[in-house]
């Protein structure tokens, strides 16, 4: 048993929200591996890709540009904060924030492999990548990547696309529809009876047995991280486009939905970069999961720890969140710079998958609803310790931005079956 402090432990056992405020938190990324300069290189990457993604995806009438809204909270949210919802459940063709991430490793593959095989001998026209010579010489490259779900179906897509083959190692928790969906695609699905980290060894074994293949790995890529981060320069703008200031007296608190740590990871570079200190950025999972939790309230481990050694099993309804340990990656460059951590129990998740359909409209996984269900419990804890005033002006003058992960594709079924459990 890992000997987390008796504080730590007994707050996740209590199965109520836990937070861990980390006050201290930095603003300075360590950018070994995530760096502002490649950050900026994903967006420009993003832009040149557009036009061929746009092509790719005629049929689907998507025009190539990952890109999400930023919504109003309609209403008033129970914190009594002034909320906003980044709405990547939304996001083009796959729904969920991976197409971020995911899809950005796939794109910078194509480029290199075509690059080298010398058929891209001017980079500003990416259209050459359509032409048959491209998909024929891009059919040789397996790609791999571990999920439990959301993170194989942006990578099957993008890669399928090109021509690439695909080849997905899902853990236990994968959804059926979501397997499904990536064998219609064309993509090779293998399954596992085990967890996430047992499916991201399986794909690592394969990977290196196979001289042709590319292993996409959720833990270890910082590509994947970068092409996340990018979601927080399109936030910036279209925060500044509803007029919306962020300074030491306005604050921006920003909720992202933990598994790895990856997407959250990324967005809070880039939103670090841009706003320094004004920037807070608090990660959110469920309890069963809570490897941020521990890699951030524990100190003095080689590798983070693993949610097992806590005494927790893993087991969630949110399938995207379902992951026992974080990115070593993310916690040794990004996490000094994390503002908390909340650790919500499932049903808390699934009041607000019902919550945001009733009175929003948004239709998320319960994952995708941990950003919005993890602001009443973090305002809360965060005035206990900080005087009256202070804590009334930053409230009141702050921007609490949920970012929600993923759902607008769950199937009809799916999602009518997650709303009668949270009235039954
Ligand atoms: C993967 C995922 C996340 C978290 O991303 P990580 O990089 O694993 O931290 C959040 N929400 C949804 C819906 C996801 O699929």
């Amino acid at each position: 048993m890992l000997s987390i402090g008796p504080q730590l432990q007994s707050r996740l056992e209590s199965g109520a929200p836990s937070v861990l405020l980390c006050r201290e938190a930095g603003w300075v990324p360590l950018e070994h591996h995530v760096t502002l300069e490649a950050a900026q290189a994903a967006r420009d990457r993003y832009a040149r890709f557009a036009p061929v993604l746009g092509e790719l995806f005629a049929e689907q009438g998507w025009d190539g540009v990952i890109s999400s809204p930023l919504r109003e909270f309609k209403g008033e949210h129970p914190s009594g904060a002034r909320v906003l919802v980044k709405c990547d459940h939304e996001l083009p063709l796959t729904g969920t924030i991976k197409a971020r991430g995911g899809v950005y490793e796939v794109l910078c593959l194509v480029e290199e492999l075509a690059t080298k095989a010398g058929l891209l001998d001017d980079r500003s026209d990416l259209m050459a990548l359509l032409l048959p010579e491209a998909k024929e010489m891009l059919a040789q490259t397996r790609v791999l990547v571990a999920s439990t779900g959301n993170l194989a179906y942006s990578i099957g897509l993008a890669a399928r696309a090109f021509g690439m083959n695909a080849e997905v190692h899902m853990s236990q928790d994968a959804k059926e529809w979501k397997k499904r969906r990536l064998r219609q695609m064309g993509v090779d699905v293998v399954e596992h009876a085990g967890d996430f980290g047992l499916a991201l060894h399986a794909a690592r074994d394969a990977a290196r047995s196979d001289s042709r293949s590319y292993l996409i790995d959720d833990e270890e890529s910082p590509t994947l991280k970068v092409g996340y981060s990018a979601g927080a320069w399109e936030l910036a703008a279209q925060l500044e486009g509803m007029g919306v200031t962020v300074d030491a007296s306005h604050p921006l608190f920003v909720y992202l939905p933990c598994g790895v740590g990856g997407a959250g990871g990324g967005v809070t570079f880039g939103l670090k970069k841009i706003f320094g200190p004004h920037a807070k950025c608090i990660f959110v999972e469920p309890i069963a999961s809570a490897a941020m939790y521990l890699a951030l309230g524990e100190r003095g481990w080689e590798t983070p720890p693993s949610v097992f050694d806590a005494g927790l099993d893993n087991r969630t309804i949110a399938d995207g969140l379902a992951v026992g340990k974080v990115s070593e990656l993310v916690v040794k460059e990004i996490g000094h710079c994390i503002d908390g951590v909340v650790a919500l129990p499932d049903r808390h998740l699934l009041h607000w998958v019902e919550e945001a359909w009733r009175t929003q409209g948004l239709r998320l996984e319960p994952a995708a609803a941990a950003g919005l269900a993890a602001i009443a419990p973090y305002t809360q804890a965060l005035a206990s310790g900080i005087d009256q005033h202070a804590w009334h002006d930053l409230f009141h003058n702050g921007t609490h931005v949920a970012w929600t992960t993923g759902g607008s594709q769950l199937p009809d079924a799916e999602f009518s079956e997650l709303l009668a459990q949270t009235t039954g």
